[in-house]
């Protein structure tokens, strides 16, 4: 998926973008104020008592902020970050790199912890629990283990499934925190911020009707602001009002609620399809030519807080709002489950 399409709008990962507006620290990284009153204290006490950080776990859907919180992390502790992702190490000896590789105090940040592989997995728990790495060289008859001592340093997880997670992995994290969605009025902050960096003119109703149609989304509000910044240029004096911001999302097909194409699709295949369900993840993703963990992920979390959808023990089914939001004929009450 990439530019402005009738599926969805989803412009390329721009990092330099990302990283433009991305918040430097804890003052302008607004909403999620229990995390973050959280995570300050924490890194005030490590700063007290003179001692690297506990191991952090964030958990929530993506685009909602756990890599900016592992930066802003990294920059009050005062200490480097080492950025991976549970894909990227495929074996104990990736692993052994990146942590031989860390000095006293640095933070390794793991995206997409629920991927790491079972066996690169066990060799994490003495070197998060004792700072110490097991590894064994050679096979057979010949082979031995040898133990090498790491520096003190603190992991910052990331995930968007922290169901996956091993019991083992998560016992280890002195504190694990979940990301919720933000509220309109959070977004409708973050975006003047934005628009302030991009040095784009929005007015408080512009913001919001951007705000609104965001899924609750930082990283989602920062595209559609983009988008917008565009189409007021173009098509108007460049300056963003409530008229501006709705008539360019109408464009790119995101409605008042901030459903894409996917979504109305989603529930259009369930609906129509399906009967309103239950049907299984599987079996919707492969009608819809779309990635099980991407609906999973990504689609299904926002959908079933609007209360769209709901899942089942059976599977997927559909709720009368959905009915409402697609225009179909709303099933009698005993029809739905
Ligand atoms: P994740 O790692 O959860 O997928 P990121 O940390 O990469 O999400 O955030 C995506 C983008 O959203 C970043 O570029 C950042 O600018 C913006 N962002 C996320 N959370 C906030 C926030 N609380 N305040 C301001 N901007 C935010």
């Amino acid at each position: 998926m990439e530019g402005v399409t009738s599926q969805s709008y989803n412009p390329p990962a721009d990092a330099n973008f990302e990283q433009s507006l991305r918040p430097p620290g804890f003052e302008d990284f607004h909403g999620q104020t229990k995390v973050t009153e959280r995570l300050m204290l924490m890194v005030e006490a490590a700063k007290m008592r003179d001692d690297v950080l506990e191991h952090v776990l964030l958990s929530g859907p993506p685009g909602l902020g756990k890599t900016t919180l592992s930066n802003i992390i990294a920059t009050m502790a005062g200490s480097n970050m080492h950025t991976t992702s549970g894909p990227q190490i495929e074996k104990a000896a990736d692993l052994a790199g990146i942590l031989t590789n860390l000095q006293k105090g640095d933070v390794l940040f793991i995206d997409e912890i629920h991927r790491l592989h079972p066996s690169v997995e066990e060799y994490l728990y003495p070197a998060m629990e004792d700072y110490r790495l097991d590894i064994i060289i050679d096979s057979g008859p010949s082979a031995r283990s040898i133990q090498l001592n790491l520096p003190k340093f603190t992991l910052v997880a990331a995930t968007t499934r922290s169901g996956m997670l091993t019991a083992p992995l998560r016992s280890r994290f002195g504190i694990i925190n979940r990301l919720d969605y933000y509220s309109a009025q959070e977004l409708t902050v973050i975006i003047k911020r934005s628009a302030k960096l991009l040095k784009v003119e929005i007015d408080e109703d512009g913001a919001l009707a951007i705000g609104r149609r965001s899924r609750g989304t930082p990283r989602i509000a920062n595209n559609l602001l983009r988008w917008v910044r565009d189409y007021a240029q173009v098509r108007a004096d460049g300056v963003i009002t409530a008229e501006i911001a709705s008539a360019a999302l109408e464009m790119i097909e995101i409605d008042e609620d901030g459903l894409d194409e996917m979504d109305k699709s989603i529930l259009d295949a369930m609906i129509y399809k399906y009967g309103g369900g239950p049907v299984g993840l599987s079996t919707l993703a492969v009608a819809l030519g779309e990635d099980a963990s991407t609906l999973e992920e990504v689609h299904e979390p926002f959908l079933i807080m609007q209360g769209f959808m709901q899942r089942t023990p059976r599977g997927r089914v559909a709720l009368p709002s959905a009915y409402e939001k697609i225009g179909a004929p709303k099933p009698k009450r005993d029809e739905l489950f």
